[in-house]
């Protein structure tokens, strides 16, 4: 399997890796399943024209992929950031539609952004650019169409700019056309800590699995950000000990364990984990290796490599960020024995929530916090439990065997409607 080329081609080549034992060229033939299914249905790029403060115009690419929608509406997030083109929305689109087949939830998947460095941007031209980017895009969203939501330095503020901005251009409102809305305009309760939750919800299960014991289980997260605070915190509620926890600046630890909740309102505080009172400064480079039971990376993709896999320590990894393990490292660590919640289904409490959100809106009444999670969490733990059966029976990893159930459902749907 090629590792070399562009996101997209590598998207491409592991989903022909992981749909090889799946045999769909033969036993479906003449119809280009695997085409099909690894290019997106229809690709929007546009200009965007932006005038700033100063009366000057400025203009950028911004591109909306909408890659299958075989299992109900597209749905994906939009990334405002310098580094984004076309080929990474395709490939983050391409992983959109796997994830929601992983959890079952009926849509497709879609993914956009705006090429911006949107930081150095003034709130008032923020405010413009993301309103026109509703304009344009119109057409080719709406609550049955494609619902957009937040990715990299979008969220509820510019979740709530859009869906003004569609409801003035369309004439009618529909909460339902977007989610991570603020709570006030249809959001939902329980989405900023679903994605965390949802990622301790499927590492508990495959403690249980493994009959690992989470009371006194050693934790270790990598990026204390939104994810991995939230995946601590469920997990010290089950008797886990954080022991080391790292961000961007520092890494941290404290063999007798960090009080997660004091951790959290000390970087919401200094803005980091370093210099936490009780704790002491690490190597980052400590971070993957150190003895655990627990690891979480949530913070970049591709940070656990084939030279760390050997020597990582910890029983079951639950992958929160999108893409942390490198392919070679995949294979190191199932050889290994160490069980691996791909981020298919690990970080997918968030998508989960949001298609609640949407449940929600559509009917206009909404649900308690504590209904929004228990609902996630008998979701993923299903999810869970499907793939992990199936990894069982077939003798494979969890990724594996998530990628051929997600795979499955998409072709059942496709070739029921016919695939014209
Ligand atoms: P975030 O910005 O809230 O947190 C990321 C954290 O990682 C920050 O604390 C940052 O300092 C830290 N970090 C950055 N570089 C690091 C490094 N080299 N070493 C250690 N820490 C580092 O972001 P988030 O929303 O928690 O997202 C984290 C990951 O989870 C991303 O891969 C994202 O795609 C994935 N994810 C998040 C959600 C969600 O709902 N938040 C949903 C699905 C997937």
């Amino acid at each position: 399997m090629s590792t070399n080329g562009s996101v997209f081609d590598r998207a491409r080549a592991l989903f022909l890796h992981y749909a090889e034992p799946l045999d769909l060229e033969r036993r479906y033939p003449g119809l280009e399943l695997h085409k099909r299914l690894t290019s997106p249905d229809k690709i929007i790029a546009v200009r965007l024209s932006l005038q700033k403060d100063d009366g000057t115009i400025r203009v950028y690419d911004a591109f909306r992929v909408q890659f299958n929608d075989d299992l109900g509406p597209y749905k994906g997030g939009l990334r405002f950031h310098p580094q984004v083109t076309l080929d990474e929305v395709q490939a983050l689109a391409f992983w959109m539609y796997i994830k929601t087949a992983v959890v079952n939830i009926p849509f497709g998947g879609a993914k956009g952004g705006i090429t911006v460095d949107y930081k150095s941007l003034s709130l008032a031209e923020k405010e413009r650019l993301t309103k026109k980017f509703a304009i344009v895009l119109a057409n080719d969203i709406g609550e049955n169409t494609d619902i957009p939501a937040p990715d990299v330095n979008t969220g509820p503020r510019e979740m709530a700019w859009m869906s003004h901005a569609w409801r003035m251009t369309r004439g009618r409102y529909h909460r339902g056309m977007v989610t991570g809305k603020p709570l006030h305009l249809g959001g939902s309760e329980g989405r900023v800590e679903a994605t965390g939750h949802g990622c301790a919800t499927t590492l508990l299960e495959a403690a249980r699995d493994q009959g690992v014991d989470p009371h006194g289980a050693k934790l270790v997260v990598q990026g204390f950000g939104n994810a991995g605070r939230y995946a601590a915190v469920e997990l010290a509620k089950r008797g886990a000990k954080l022991i080391i926890a790292s961000d961007s600046r520092a890494a941290i630890h404290n063999p007798d364990g960090l009080d997660v909740d004091a951790l959290i309102a000390f970087k919401d505080r200094t803005g980091s984990v370093a210099g936490f009172p009780g704790s002491r400064p690490i190597d980052p480079g400590e971070v993957f290796v150190a003895p655990c039971d627990f690891l979480v990376p949530a913070a970049l993709e591709d940070c656990i490599t084939a030279e760390i896999a050997p020597k990582i320590q910890a029983k079951i990894i639950a992958e929160a960020a999108n893409g942390p393990t490198t392919q070679d490292a995949v294979h190191i660590l199932f050889k290994r024995g160490i069980t691996v919640v791909p981020d298919v289904l690990a970080n997918a409490g968030g998508v989960t929530v949001s298609y609640f959100e949407w449940v929600q809106n559509r009917q206009e009444y909404y649900w308690t916090r504590d209904e929004v999670i228990d609902r996630m969490n008998a979701r993923l733990a299903n999810a869970y439990r499907q793939i992990a059966d199936r990894a069982k029976e077939e003798k494979t990893s969890l990724r594996q065997a998530a990628y051929q159930c997600a795979i499955e459902r998409v072709v059942r749907a496709a070739l029921e409607r016919g695939a014209q």
